[in-house]
């Protein structure tokens, strides 16, 4: 792609929109930035009436809402070329990108399968949604490199152009339906992660997820599963199979819950697409740790066992950290900010717990869902309270688990503040 001399507008000024500024400017574009945000209007650089300029293309971050954008609707107007900041560092990429999204289990899929090719000799780059975004790497990547790239259904909304070799969908659960609109909307957004695949090209999807068994979005498509399957790659006799050959004992899997097992099947099925020998998979999994905040055992303090969960954001990522401590006597903190979802999906489960902790924004949502299933409910207004309150009222033996189906933006900047705030307040740092 050529972008010397181009008139380009960044859209979104966030981790992903500064580094397309950042790769544009080297290669010489005339770059103007454009945020909703107007405490960006200060800087230079800060485009005022960006409906009103031409551009020879305009690039947008993810964190920029597509519904009923009346600036993203004028550049369509305008016939003016955008492009995502996925596509925009596609452009500039070389090697082989294996993209993973889904609703939950993104981070700790793509550090897996990271870790297992680099544990094989590959050359590989971690990025996208994890925090270091595609642009501020791609042009390391090499014709032998492998990019890992974790990818949101934010970054996928505008994408028309990036093309992963390899791709996997994990899974698919309501989420976000505050910006999609529709759980609808939200599969077809999170299918566009396939749209520019070839025939070569695999998709690897969820066998046991109900929304991805049934997409029919490639054609080369492989699957994972917990039960045994014909092909691709399943557990059976408490092992992995990869087709006929058992590659990684479960028992040697570190990680909680069935739904971690789910995500090793995933990793070890991306895995299968390069020379990766067993005793690899064996090493990166047995020494994986997952990224903070994700079912993270802080420890025990006064006989009760305190769980950071504070990345799990939705419903079904709670139900996967509840399974996985389902046989503990749990006094589980749910709340924050809503995105319409209907907590009645969780409890309807009657899941076995002691307590239900309510707080934030969501706090009267979530407990009189919780009160119309038979739970011990109560519910708080601020987070500190609520976590407070488990101090005081947990006892010796009790599990105190922070796994709130919401996310953080109510009380806090992100769901990493508030996991520290937990922490903090638990343990009494
Ligand atoms: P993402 O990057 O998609 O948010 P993470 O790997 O960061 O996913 O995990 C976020 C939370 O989702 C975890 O704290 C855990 O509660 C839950 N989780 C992890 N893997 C899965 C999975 N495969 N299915 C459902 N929930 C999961």
């Amino acid at each position: 792609m050529k972008v010397k001399n181009k008139n380009v507008l960044v859209y979104g000024l966030g981790d992903s929109g500064r580094a397309a500024i950042n790769l544009l400017r080297k290669h010489k574009a005339h770059v103007s930035f454009f945020d909703d945000n107007l405490a960006f209007r200060e800087y230079v650089g800060f485009e005022r009436e960006p409906q009103k300029q031409d551009y020879d293309f305009v690039v947008i971050s993810p964190g920029i809402k597509c519904i009923g954008n009346s600036l993203l609707e004028n550049f369509r107007e305008r016939k003016i070329p955008i492009f995502s900041e996925l596509d925009l560092a596609y452009f500039f990429s070389k090697g082989k990108i294996v993209a993973i999204t889904g609703t939950n289990g993104k981070t700790t899929v793509s550090m897996l399968t990271n870790k297992i090719l680099r544990a094989a000799g590959y050359k590989t780059f971690l990025c996208g949604n994890i925090g270091l975004p595609f642009s501020a790497v791609c042009e390391e990547t090499t014709k032998d490199s492998v990019t890992v790239c974790e990818v949101s259904n934010f970054q996928l909304e505008t994408t028309n152009f990036f093309h992963p070799q390899i791709a996997c969908i994990l899974n698919l659960k309501p989420d976000h339906l505050d910006r999609h609109g529709s759980f609808g909307e939200y599969v077809e957004v999170k299918s566009r992660i396939a749209k520019n695949m070839k025939l070569r090209d695999t998709l690897i999807l969820n066998f046991d997820d109900e929304t991805t068994k049934l997409l029919k979005i490639h054609k080369k498509t492989e699957f994972f599963s917990k039960n045994r399957l014909k092909k691709g790659v399943f557990l059976w006799k408490s092992a992995i199979f990869v087709n006929k050959k058992n590659v990684l004992d479960v028992k040697d899997i570190p990680l909680k819950g069935e739904k971690n097992l789910e995500n090793v099947l995933a990793s070890v099925a991306i895995c299968s697409h390069f020379k990766v020998s067993e005793n690899a998979i064996f090493d990166a999994v047995t020494n994986f740790t997952p990224a903070s905040h994700r079912m993270e055992i802080l420890g025990e303090m006064s006989g009760v066992t305190y769980v950071d969960d504070s990345k799990a954001t939705n419903v079904a990522s709670t139900v996967a950290c509840v399974e996985a401590f389902s046989d503990k006597p749990i006094f589980l903190l749910m709340g924050g900010h809503g995105k319409e979802i209907n907590y009645d999906d969780f409890f309807s489960l009657k899941f076995s717990l002691k307590k239900v902790v309510c707080f934030g924004e969501e706090s009267n949502k979530i407990f009189e869902s919780a009160k119309k299933f038979g739970y011990d409910a109560i519910s708080f207004e601020k987070f500190d309270d609520a976590v407070l309150w488990c101090v005081n009222n947990c006892e010796s033996g009790d599990f105190c688990i922070l796994s709130p189906a919401c996310s953080s933006f109510d009380e806090f900047s992100s769901y990493a503040e508030r996991g520290e705030r937990f922490k903090g307040l638990v343990l009494g740092l």
